[in-house]
């Protein structure tokens, strides 16, 4: 580094009359890649001090416990990472448990039997083609192939020869969305009962129904989960499907959508009067590569910016994200993630009445359609007294 920077802020990197990056300084400083890099974090509105915050601390604090753990965790295990984000899928434990089984090679294949000496002959019971092992039940039976065919999701999982179930699920866990990597465990599990049930009982599924109990064992185990965890949210009156606004209100649904490693979010609003009826939406992408939380706030941020510039009624604004309604509504912290809530909060003190609330995610469907079809769309899309064909029905159906 060069002698005279050595005690230089980021705050010497911004602008002082735009309040963004300046362009001429980074170019004078960072080499090609790091200038891309700093482009891409949205710079806050407000004019900042530089200050420390702590990255392993949701409110930015420095905790030594979180220290210590931190590096004992990255230090005796190469794979903290992957476990990490296993461990904190919002997934059934049954489903969670067969991954950790099948990453640990515990799963009772006929290969993994027969090397504990049990009498089973070695071939995989579906195909007789292989010695039955985890990979091959999951990824590379023929049935299994079908199966993730079927689910779209035959080209992110791909497996090369001699690959661990490990060194398989680590990878996809990389490159799959959060979405896909929900849907792919949970194949994995349809596949092992699937399995399982021709061994024992002679029965065989299409995987047309391998498909579909994962996503109903899915669905019905997130529909008790949100009841068995929403007593206060019932008590506030929070439902899960979408709800018209009181008399005299209108509601505003926000969402984002962005993928691993893209560097633009996707932002999704609609606006409806207290019949339920259309009023405007818009989908547009934004510049940034972020974090899902950060993403979340940007994209909120950009709702309210979109709004005030033409509402005068009073806005009831509803989101899925809870960690950010709480934040906008009482979060004090020092993360990025707050300058960016503190953002939201400085607009809306241009609003007269407005109510920032949870919504839970089938309440938000209509926002999510449209922060995911931004990314197919050249520039931002308004729309204003007519919806878009692909939201229509659901606006319909939620209006009765
Ligand atoms: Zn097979």
């Amino acid at each position: 580094m060069v002698d005279e920077l050595q005690h230089v802020t980021v705050q010497s990197l911004l602008d002082e009359t735009t309040g963004g990056w300046d362009d001429d300084v980074l170019d004078d400083i960072l080499n090609e890649r790091d200038m891309k890099l700093v482009r891409q974090i949205p710079v806050s509105t407000k004019r900042r001090d530089d200050t420390w915050f702590w990255l392993f601390d949701d409110k930015g604090k420095f905790i030594v416990k979180s220290c210590y753990r931190n590096l004992r965790g990255e230090a005796a295990c190469p794979d903290a990472e992957f476990w990490r984000k296993l461990w904190n899928l919002k997934l059934p434990g049954k489903v969670l448990n067969l991954i950790w089984r099948a990453c640990r090679d515990c799963l009772p294949t006929t290969q993994a039997l027969s090397l504990k000496r049990v009498n089973v002959p070695v071939m995989c019971p579906w195909c007789q083609l292989c010695e039955e092992d985890g990979v091959h039940v999951l990824f590379q039976c023929s049935f299994a192939r079908e199966v993730w065919t079927t689910a779209s999701l035959n080209n992110l999982v791909s497996v090369w020869p001699n690959e661990t179930m490990l060194t398989v699920l680590k990878r996809m866990s990389q490159t799959a969305s959060s979405e896909q990597l929900l849907m792919i465990y949970m194949l994995c599990w349809s596949l092992w009962q699937h399995q399982n049930d021709w061994v024992w009982n002679r029965n065989a599924t299409s995987p047309f129904g391998v498909r579909s109990r994962a996503c109903s064992m899915f669905t019905e185990w997130q529909r008790a989960r949100e009841e068995n965890s929403g007593p206060n949210m019932k008590q506030q009156g929070v439902s899960r499907s979408w709800c018209k606004p009181p008399a005299g209100w209108i509601k505003i649904n926000v969402d984002a959508a962005c993928t691993q490693n893209s560097q633009q979010v996707g932002v999704g609003c609609i606006i409806r009067d207290e019949g339920g009826n259309f009023l405007r939406a818009r989908s547009t992408v934004l510049p940034g590569r972020l974090q899902p939380r950060e993403a979340e706030a940007l994209s909120l941020k950009e709702a309210f910016a979109w709004t005030k510039e033409w509402m005068n009624s009073k806005c009831i604004f509803e989101y899925d994200a809870k960690l950010l309604v709480d934040a906008v509504n009482s979060g004090q912290g020092n993360t990025y993630f707050h300058a960016m809530v503190e953002d939201c909060i400085d607009i809306l003190k241009y609003f007269d009445e407005v109510l920032v609330c949870f919504s839970f995610r089938s309440a938000n469907m209509v926002a999510h359609e449209l922060a995911r079809a931004a990314y197919s769309m050249s520039g931002s899309m308004e729309w204003t007294c007519t919806a878009p064909d692909f939201i229509m029905c659901m606006i319909d159906s939620e209006k009765c």
